[in-house]
């Protein structure tokens, strides 16, 4: 029997820290869709392992950072651009409502600041700070952080998440072998269904719990464009996503922002989502990245490689 995952990227303005110009609608809705999003995981009864920026620990912030080795380049948006908008940088109450909630949630990591981890310009110091000050602030709050989501999926600095005690993180999505980005399309979003993933120890002692679908991909809006289909095409791939799921023993690892919550239709497809998720609950159990992360340790696979 295999289980379900949904994982989500909890970062309000951080996400797009190192962007020119800031998309308004996703920035502003941040904070909607967050609240939206836990109304709707307790309608369902949807535990999420939410990977929360680290800085949004913080009541508020000076913009400062003299001790941080990523610079005052990198937080230079936090002192302008959202100088008067601390709502976008902190939101301890963002992060209470999810501790707070009926669904026992992970609360996870997704870095301090959304450093790329990936990035060849992000050195282990960097890394390092921006492990360490979530840790502490965690900790702060009596919550032991375990899962990891990497910027923008950027898979690096490994040695560095073992070094400060985490235990898994969402890897890359699988691509298949010998497949053309046209025909990847195909397998994803025409007949086929999102990978299943098998969770395996890494070398450096953590669960890679691989990601399977992002909800809101350019490519399911493309298809919605152009395929007139009844219903909307990601929670067909959900659907497909979940009878895969149950017929073997991996994972369908969904994951999403807050901010993609930009508007009503984006609203129903996760409702829509987590509709389905329930539905089909007793085949394929709900699980959170620490408790896949756990069960995994428990009963090692194969190792994965990369
Ligand atoms: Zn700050
Ligand atoms: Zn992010």
């Amino acid at each position: 029997m295999g289980s379900v995952v949904v994982s989500v990227d909890a970062e309000l303005g951080w996400g797009f820290v190192d962007f020119e110009s800031p998309p308004e609608d996703r920035v502003e809705s941040a904070r909607s869709g967050w609240r939206t999003l836990c109304r709707l995981f307790e309608a369902y009864d949807v535990p999420a392992t939410w990977a929360v920026v680290g800085h949004l620990f913080h009541e508020s912030c000076d913009g400062r950072h003299p001790d941080h080795p990523a610079g005052p380049a990198w937080f230079a948006p936090e002192r302008d651009l959202w100088g008067d908008r601390p709502d976008l940088t902190c939101g301890p109450e963002l992060i209470e409502r999810v501790r707070k909630s009926g669904p026992d949630h992970e609360i996870g990591c997704h870095t301090y600041s959304h450093v790329l981890f990936g990035d060849d310009g992000t050195t282990s110091e960097v890394a390092a700070a921006e492990l360490s000050r979530c840790r502490a602030l965690a900790d702060e709050w009596g919550i032991d952080l375990t899962s990891f989501v990497f910027p923008r999926n950027e898979v690096g600095h490994r040695e560095q998440l073992a070094e400060h005690g985490f235990e898994a993180y969402r890897g890359s999505r699988p691509v298949p072998r010998r497949s053309l980005p046209e025909k990847l399309k195909t397998v994803a979003f025409g007949t086929g269904a999102p990978p299943i993933v098998t969770p395996a120890v890494d070398d450096h002692g953590l669960v890679n719990v691989p990601a399977s679908l992002f909800l809101y991909s350019f490519e399911g809006i493309a298809l919605r464009a152009t395929k007139p289909v009844v219903g909307d095409p990601v929670v067909e791939l959900v659907e497909r996503g979940l009878d895969a799921a149950a017929e073997g023993d991996g994972v369908l690892h969904l994951w999403l922002h807050p901010n993609n919550l930009v508007g009503a239709p984006q609203v129903r497809r996760i409702e829509a989502v987590l509709r389905a998720i329930d539905a089909r609950r007793e085949e394929v159990p709900v699980e959170t990245m620490a408790e896949v992360a756990a069960r995994t340790r428990g009963e090692p696979r194969t190792v994965a490689t990369d």
